[in-house]
């Protein structure tokens, strides 16, 4: 039968091989559209061209609306993998988040599909790469000089080089081989370049040197007639240039009241001696000469800022150099090989960045320079050459795409929709393509950026900032570059109006409510038991409870029956009194899980104060224990999960804070996969023939007594033990 199974699959394989377009996906990492010259309006076009992208737009597609779900490495990525925004996907920053591989991604529904997965760069994920047959992904934020490697037997190997020609040289080892397959593949090439500390390619040290690069209109922006949030950003070029990591002084800091000395330039111990000097050297004159002028005093602030501008902005573009130098070697080796004709290429970075635009570099906000992703797409005969598209598209879409052009189907998962209908038809959008994006960004310590999720249209641009409860509203057409929120404008009130509904339709949409969005609670009293919780997670357990009050119980009315059970089985109770799912999801997210990556089982029992709190729609609270599972899969990859039904609340069955749970119970019964995923519903258990909670086990219709507990724990041992405990 498997033997069967397999022949037919392969065949079916073959037939189709030829029909379906191979998928070479270059991506890169903070890469500004205003930095590439085939987008227009940048300031660099002709100083710092990148004819191996324009290559691909003019042979292909632009796409001048292209947005991203959150302006943030891992998240973008995450969002490009499952096709959904962060706060349904589980990586909604760099700082807290675990991505969880075994969810529904596009990687492994391709191989499924027939196609041959590879992985190639920058993940930047935490975990490792699933689906693809072959990955090679550089660590966390990999370096730029003599870079590590993550094998696929998950030892790190040091490769020789700068990191943009390694992944380039890489990517052309796959493609050589890949080409020997008779299935069509899926190639991710992912650059490192052009994210900080732009530490350029030994050839391009010096490129520019000589230029004085053209200053955004907006880089002495001092933030008025916007929200007071912007003001107390970490990411200006004026007060958050580091001395050696960004601005490549060596030495101590000598100016500290004007650059930040926390960086060292790490990059430069992993050069031998003789780069080292080579590297020093290169910006060795004009460093001293600043040196000399600051002490000399004929620098004021202004010309600090312009000096540290010219700078960043000159190896930004360096690294941008090395990277567009090697996309055009791969479109070579794809015209050479003949690869190019059912090849399709698309470039993109996973957000766009400051180039000193609002006085910033790095991202997070939705403003314009860093909303955008540059996406250009080449598909012969199919796309026409030269042709601009002005849909609004998003990183949610790229999974559907490729999916599409797999010809596999598109789960209901995935939030974005096919690009292959605006290929076609020279990027003009179908009628019932979106109207507006959707985009949240959670905050985290770096940068200081505060949280804010909005919409944008292709007129105007709504967000919302939850810390200091105000909107901002932008006319893209009259002010693009977003200079003044016209929210308290009466000529805009219309607008408003109808860019709030705007949001909350985009909010209802996307499914962002409270129950999937984490949160911590504020009472010192839960702060305690959370930090005394992450204290215990320091050392691993084999067997882990998490919950709310019922599962702190363990503690109280339950201790008897805990000490007997669970006494002797390293046992960690992660629940907290009063929680609901979106706390758990937050504690999960920040230290419960650290050390527990050898847990076997972890029982899940959330949701009753979802329903309690405001008797929260069942679908919402199933996305909140979702996410849980998904957290606590990710976080502990040998755990078995059991999760429990809600238990029963109410005196009578027609309670309807019962019904409430009985509801959540029958969709989350759903996530039972008999494989790491186990759902047991022991409700019965509590109840009489009637359907009665008694005050015997549950006094106040909610908490188990001791009763009540014992038979908690006699109902999931025979589980327990099944499940390798
Ligand atoms: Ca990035």
């Amino acid at each position: 039968m498997k033997h069967f199974f397999a022949l037919t699959t392969g065949l079916t394989m073959a037939l189709s091989a030829a029909d379906r377009p191979n998928i070479l996906f270059i991506f890169s990492d903070d890469h500004a559209p205003n930095a590439i010259s085939c987008y227009p309006g940048g300031l660099f076009d002709d100083i710092a061209p990148t004819p191996g992208i324009d290559r691909i737009a003019k042979e292909g597609m632009r796409f001048d609306r292209s947005y991203c779900t959150n302006a943030i490495c891992g998240p973008s990525r995450a969002s490009i993998l499952t096709g959904q925004h962060s706060h349904l996907n589980g990586f909604i920053d760099n700082e807290s988040s675990y991505f969880d591989g075994l969810q529904t991604a596009f990687p492994n529904l391709l191989r499924n599909a027939g196609y041959t997965t590879a992985m190639i760069g920058k993940w930047h994920l935490h975990s490792n790469p699933v689906g693809f047959d072959y990955w090679e992904v550089l660590p966390g934020q990999g370096a730029y000089y003599n870079p590590d490697f993550i094998q696929m037997d998950n030892k790190r190997k040091k490769f020789p080089g700068h990191c943009n020609d390694l992944v380039t040289e890489k990517g052309l080892a796959w493609l050589k081989q890949a080409a020997d397959s008779n299935k069509p593949f899926m190639a991710m090439v992912q650059y490192k370049a052009p994210h900080r500390n732009w530490a350029p390619a030994f050839r391009h040290l010096n490129t520019f040197d000589d230029i004085e690069m053209p200053e955004p209109e907006t880089l002495f922006d001092d933030y008025s007639n916007r929200s007071s949030v912007l003001k107390e950003h970490a990411m200006g070029i004026q007060g958050h240039m580091s001395w050696s990591h960004d601005m490549k002084f060596q030495g101590p800091n000598l100016f500290p009241s004007h650059f930040t000395g926390g960086h060292k330039d790490h990059q430069l111990n992993r050069l031998s001696e003789e780069d080292q000097k080579t590297y020093v050297a290169a910006y060795n004159d004009e460093n001293q000469k600043f040196i000399t002028d600051m002490r000399d005093g004929k620098l004021d602030q202004k010309a600090i800022t312009k000096w540290k501008y010219q700078r960043y902005i000159k190896d930004y573009l360096r690294v941008i150099r090395s990277m567009d130098e090697g996309i055009t070697k791969i479109l070579k080796h794809l015209d050479d090989t003949g690869l190019a004709k059912n090849t399709i290429v698309i470039y993109s970075s996973d957000q766009g960045f400051y180039l000193g635009e609002h006085g910033w570099y790095d991202k997070r906000w939705m403003f314009e320079e860093s909303l955008m992703m540059p996406f250009v797409v080449r598909w012969p005969g199919k796309i026409k050459p030269g042709s601009v598209s002005q849909a609004m598209i998003q990183n949610i879409d790229y999974g559907p795409t490729f999916l599409d052009l797999a010809g596999a189907e598109i789960p209901a998962s995935m939030q974005g929709k096919s690009l292959v209908p605006l290929f076609k038809t020279s990027g003009e959008a179908p009628t019932d393509w979106r109207d507006s994006i959707y985009y949240r960004y959670s905050g985290e310590r770096t940068h200081n950026v505060a949280a804010h999720d909005g919409v944008r249209t292709t007129e105007h641009k709504l967000f919302w900032v939850p810390k200091t409860k105000e909107y901002q509203l932008f006319d893209m057409k009259k002010d693009p570059q977003e200079m003044k929120s016209v929210h308290k404008d009466p000529a805009y009130t219309n607008v408003f109006a109808g860019m709030k509904k705007e949001l909350d339709d985009a909010r209802k949409k996307y499914r962002v409510h409270s129950a999937i969005i984490g949160q911590p609670k504020d009472q010192d009293w839960w702060k305690k038991r959370h930090a005394a919780m992450n204290q215990k997670a320091k050392k691993p357990h084999d067997l882990l409870f998490i919950g709310d009050s019922i599962t702190q119980g363990w503690e109280g009315s339950g201790k008897g029956t805990w000490d007997k059970f669970y006494g002797n089985r390293k046992t960690l109770n992660l629940g907290i009194s009063g929680d609901r799912t979106e706390h758990v999801i937050w504690r999960l997210d920040n230290g419960n899980l650290k050390n527990q990556k050898k847990a076997k089982v972890a029982v899940i029992m959330i949701g009753t104060n979802n329903t309690g709190h405001k008797l929260q729609d069942p679908t919402e609270v199933k996305d909140g224990i979702g996410r849980i599972i998904s957290t606590v899969r990710a976080r502990c990859p040998q755990a078995k999960i059991l999760l429990l039904g809600i238990f029963p609340r109410g005196v009578n069955p027609d309670d309807p804070k019962r019904k409430n749970n009985v509801e959540i119970n029958e969709l989350v019964s759903k996530f039972h996969n008999g494989e790491r995923i186990h759902y047991l519903n022991i409700s019965d258990k509590f109840l009489t023939k009637e359907g009665v909670l008694t005050k015997e086990i549950m006094p106040d219709a909610l908490h188990p007594k001791q009763k009540g507990y014992e038979i908690w724990a006699e109902a999931i041992e025979p589980k327990l033990k099944e499940l390798g405990l």
